[in-house]
């Protein structure tokens, strides 16, 4: 995921053109311009292999899954079930019982908040996170020290956007019950030491949840390697659809934790004495889940795999060495957010201009990028600005998208003279 490969040394083996082709709305015109998409980190398009496994799930399968004996209800199971253990797979967990269907990185968070956190922490406890999350890894966690007294800690970050390690380790000890921290920063492009963050927190006795919505479009994430007990990620942002994510969660932790929410699925046995809990993963599934949605998940899991998450990820750090060297020499460009090891994030502001200004002009020009705080406020207080533009790269960027930012970036000084 390192950022720091040359644009010119590596021979361009990635044919970017052919799986522009995999991808039917990169044809789009915008404002009267062939569509250059930079946001990928808010939410990847979906190639067809994608598009056409849901239409064929939705067209010939479809029915609620494992309460019907009846034929399409036994292929949506087998579809839903098939791509749980195509999740597992690809993240290399022990077993589909580590494997939670949710909306998204934000309900995962939310799920370990509720049912691991809040039963177990109290005033004294402490949790960790980092001074560079997303909301969805702040937010959740002043919810559970609201409900329960417990304390957060946060680690700092230097001016390159990069966690103080030093610090990090300092803050540990023996309050310590949970670190909770991205693999990927979202608004910086950050690559954190995940594993050894791991490791010092597991010495510590504390439990780690990994935030990987940014990290496993381009990296490839082995769980049992990593050692983290439990690892968050969003579909969308891996060429999957929307609302469907998983929660990566070691089976006795998970085992021991109460179900978060209520209803079908989530039961075995309901009378009004007594309800007793399905076994994992469905014990965390509670009502119908969204099964196109983990139908299309693991045809997207086939897809960047097919593709090689390795060959996914050089390419993009090219794009992004690229873009670095590129817009460093725009006068007023200032880059924000540049670590020594970045992934596919390129957060930068123009003097004078407000990133909303630029991103309005780059879209004239059919540009997409994101501009704000990319619900990441505590980053944006940090550097001292409202706002950045971020361009973000996903498999199908190219080089002539790096020139056109470039090119839309003069358009917007000469609008701003
Ligand atoms: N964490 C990070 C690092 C993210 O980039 C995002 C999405 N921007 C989230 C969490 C939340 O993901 P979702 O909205 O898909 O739940």
């Amino acid at each position: 995921m390192a950022a720091n490969v040359s644009p010119f040394s590596a021979p361009e083996a990635y044919d970017a053109a052919r799986v522009r082709r995999d991808f039917p709305i990169l044809a789009t015109q915008v404002n009267g311009h062939p569509l250059v998409y930079l946001d990928s980190a808010a939410s990847s398009q979906r190639p067809l292999p994608v598009l056409r496994a849901v239409e064929d799930y939705e067209t010939h399968s479809h029915a609620n899954v494992h309460r019907g004996v009846h034929a399409l209800s036994q292929a949506a199971t087998s579809a839903f079930e098939g791509a749980r253990e195509r999740a597992r797979r690809f993240l290399n967990a022990r077993s589909i019982r580590e494997i939670i269907f949710v909306r998204g990185t934000t309900e995962a968070i939310n799920l370990v908040a509720q049912s691991y956190a809040r039963p177990r922490f109290g005033p004294g406890d402490e949790i960790l996170i980092s001074a560079l999350e997303h909301h969805a890894n702040i937010v959740p966690w002043q919810m559970v020290c609201e409900q329960t007294g417990c304390t957060l800690k946060v680690a700092p970050i230097n001016r390159r956007g990069e966690l103080l390690y030093e610090e990090f380790e300092e803050l540990l000890g023996p309050r310590t019950r949970l670190v909770a921290i991205a693999h990927v920063s979202n608004a910086l492009g950050t690559v954190l030491p995940v594993k050894r963050i791991v490791e010092a927190a597991h010495a510590h006795g504390a439990v780690v949840l990994v935030d990987g919505a940014q990290a496993v479009p381009h990296s490839r994430v082995d769980v049992r390697a990593l050692d983290a007990d439990f690892y968050a990620f969003s579909g969308h942002k891996m060429y999957a659809p929307t609302g469907i994510g998983v929660l990566y969660g070691r089976e006795e932790l998970l085992a021991a934790m109460p179900p978060w929410q209520g209803g079908g699925e989530m039961i075995l046995t309901v009378s009004f004495d007594r309800t007793t809990y399905n076994e994992l993963p469905w014990k965390f599934e509670a009502g119908t889940p969204n099964i196109s949605g983990a139908v299309g998940l693991g045809a997207a899991m086939d897809y960047l795999e097919s593709l090689g998450v390795e060959a996914v990820a050089a390419h993009e750090a090219r794009l992004l060495a690229l873009a670095t060297a590129e817009l460093a020499r725009i006068p007023g460009i200032e880059l924000v957010g540049t670590a020594a090891s970045k992934a596919s994030v390129l957060s930068f502001t123009l003097a004078g201009v407000h990133a909303h200004d630029l991103g309005t002009i780059l879209d004239t020009e059919g540009i997409a990028v994101r501009t704000g705080h990319h619900c990441a406020m505590p980053v944006m207080t940090f550097f001292g600005i409202p706002a950045t533009a971020r361009a973000s790269f996903g498999c199908y960027n190219t080089e002539d998208d790096v020139a056109r930012l470039v090119a839309g970036l003069g358009r917007v000084r000469e609008v701003f003279g």
